[in-house]
C-alpha cells in the first residue's frame, strides 16, 4: 500500500476543500502546492497588519446555505456587502446600475423618470442587430451608461475596442430601479474575520502540506505516493501542452503602502475612461472595516497573458474551448487521477462554487452523504 491515499496537488479553495472532506472521512492526504503559501487565489498577505488580497479582491456570496454554513464552520464571517463605485472624469457613480446611478447621471428621483431616460435613449439609437459589444451594450442601456460606465472600462479588460469585440459577451446588462447599491444578488455575503487565510487554515489543519512544491519537478514521485492524484493544476500542463496552450486574460497588481488612514474610503473603486490604464483601485483595509493607522491600495491593471504569468480569466473562445475538449478527453480516460477546480476545468469559478464542485466529488469519491438545506 502507498502512503497516502490522495496526493493532493494545489492548496487552493478545490484541493483544500477536497482534503477537509478526505481527512474527515479518514483517508490519508499530502496537499502539494507550487507556491509558499497555501488558499491560492484567494491568499492575503499581511501587510501593516491589513489583509492584503493578494490575486485580487475576493468577496464571499452565495445563494447555497450549506455552503455559507460549511464555510463559516471554519471562520465568522463579516457583514461586508459589496457596493463598488465606479469613476468617470472625476465624478463617482454607484454600482450596480441602480436609482443612485441614474439621479448621479440624470437627477432623476423615480424609477418611472429613470426607465423613461434609458427607454428613449435606446429608441433613438434603433439598433436592431447589434453586430458588436457596443451595439449589444447600447441596446441594452442607452447612450450615457455606456459611454460613460461601460465602454472605456470593457474596452481596457479586453484589449480590444468595444466595436471589434463580438456582441455574445455582454447578454444581460443588470439595471436596477431601487436605491440598492448591493452589487451581489445573494442572500449571503461577506469576508471571513481576520481574513481569508482562517478559511484555508481551517480547511487544511492537521493535514500534511508541502509549499514550495511543483508537481512538475518529479510527476511520477509524487504518483507513486498516494493511491489517487487530485489535480487542480492547469489541464495543458498536464498533458505537456500537446493540443497547445490554453489561453487566458492576466491582471497585474501594483500595491502601494500609504501612510495615510483612508484613500478613498471604499473598497472598490472602478475607473472607467479608457486612457486610466488601471481598471479599478482596491483599498484593501475596507473590506475589514479596519481601523489601521495606515493603508494599502492596490492598483489593478489588465494584462495580455503570456506563458509565464499568472492565468486569471479563461478565455472560452471557440479556439479555445475545443482545444479544452481534446485535453478533457484525454482526462475522462485517467483511471487514478480527480481533475478538479478553476484551472484544470478551464472555467471562471467564484468561490462558493469552487467549494460546491469539491464538496459533490469529495461526496462521490469518498461516498459520503449529501449536504443537508441546500436552498
Ligand atoms: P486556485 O486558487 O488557483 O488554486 C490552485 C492551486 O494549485 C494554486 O495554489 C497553484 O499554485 C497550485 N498549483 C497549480 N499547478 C501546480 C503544480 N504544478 N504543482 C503544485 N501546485 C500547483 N470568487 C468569488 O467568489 N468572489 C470574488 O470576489 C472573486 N474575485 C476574484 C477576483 C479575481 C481577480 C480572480 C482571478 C478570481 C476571483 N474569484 C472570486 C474566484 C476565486 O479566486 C476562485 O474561485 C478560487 O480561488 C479557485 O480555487 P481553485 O482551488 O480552483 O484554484
Amino acid at each position: 500500500t502507498k502512503q497516502y491515499d490522495y496526493v493532493i496537488v494545489g492548496a487552493g479553495l478545490f484541493g483544500a476543500t477536497f482534503a477537509y472532506q478526505a481527512r474527515k472521512a479518514g483517508k490519508k492526504c499530502l496537499v502539494i502546492d507550487k507556491r509558499a503559501h497555501i488558499g491560492g487565489n484567494i491568499y492575503c498577505k499581511d501587510v501593516d497588519g491589513i489583509n492584503v488580497h493578494y490575486y485580487g479582491a475576493h468577496i464571499f456570496h452565495t445563494n447555497d446555505r450549506s455552503i455559507w454554513n460549511f464555510v463559516n464552520s471554519f471562520v465568522e464571517f463579516n457583514r461586508y456587502t459589496n457596493s463598488p463605485l465606479a469613476n468617470h472624469e472625476g465624478k463617482l457613480y454607484n454600482l450596480p446600475f441602480n436609482m443612485n446611478t441614474f439621479y448621479q447621471l440624470w437627477g432623476v428621483t423615480t424609477p418611472e423618470e429613470a426607465q423613461a431616460r434609458i427607454q428613449q435613449q435606446i429608441a433613438e439609437l434603433n439598433i436592431t442587430e447589434p453586430r458588436n459589444l457596443e451595439e449589444q451594450a447600447l441596446k441594452l442601456v442607452g447612450t450615457d451608461i455606456y459611454e460613460k460606465l461601460i465602454k472605456g472600462y470593457t474596452e481596457k479588460q479586453w484589449g480590444r475596442k468595444a466595436t471589434e469585440l463580438p456582441a455574445f459577451i455582454i447578454k444581460r446588462l443588470p439595471v436596477r430601479f431601487t436605491y440598492d447599491n448591493n452589487y451581489f444578488n445573494d442572500k449571503y455575503q461577506g469576508i471571513p474575520v481576520g481574513g481569508f487565510n482562517k478559511l484555508s487554515e481551517g480547511l487544511l489543519e492537521g493535514i500534511e502540506v508541502r509549499l514550495d512544491t511543483d508537481f512538475f519537478g518529479d510527476p511520477e514521485y509524487f504518483r507513486g505516493l498516494g493511491e489517487k492524484l487530485v489535480y487542480t493544476g492547469a489541464l495543458d500542463e498536464y498533458y505537456n501542452y500537446r493540443f497547445g496552450a490554453l489561453e487566458y486574460r492576466s491582471l497585474r497588481f501594483e500595491h502601494k503602502h500609504l501612510e495615510i488612514e483612508n484613500y478613498q474610503g471604499n473598497a472598490v473603486v472602478n475607473y472607467t475612461e479608457a486612457h486610466i490604464p488601471y481598471t479599478r483601485i482596491i483599498e484593501h483595509k475596507h473590506f475589514e472595516f479596519g481601523t489601521q493607522k495606515h493603508t494599502v491600495i492596490t492598483y489593478e491593471y489588465p494584462a495580455t497573458w503570456e506563458k509565464g504569468m499568472e492565468p486569471y480569466y479563461p478565455l472560452n473562445d471557440e479556439m479555445n474551448n475545443k482545444r479544452f475538449k481534446q485535453y478533457s478527453n484525454l482526462a475522462e480516460e485517467e483511471e487514478n487521477v480527480i481533475f478538479g477546480g478553476r484551472l484544470a476545468e478551464y472555467r471562471y469559478y467564484d468561490m462558493h462554487q469552487v467549494i460546491g464542485s469539491a464538496l459533490v466529488k469529495a461526496r462521490d469519491e469518498l461516498q459520503l452523504p449529501r449536504l443537508e438545506n441546500r436552498a
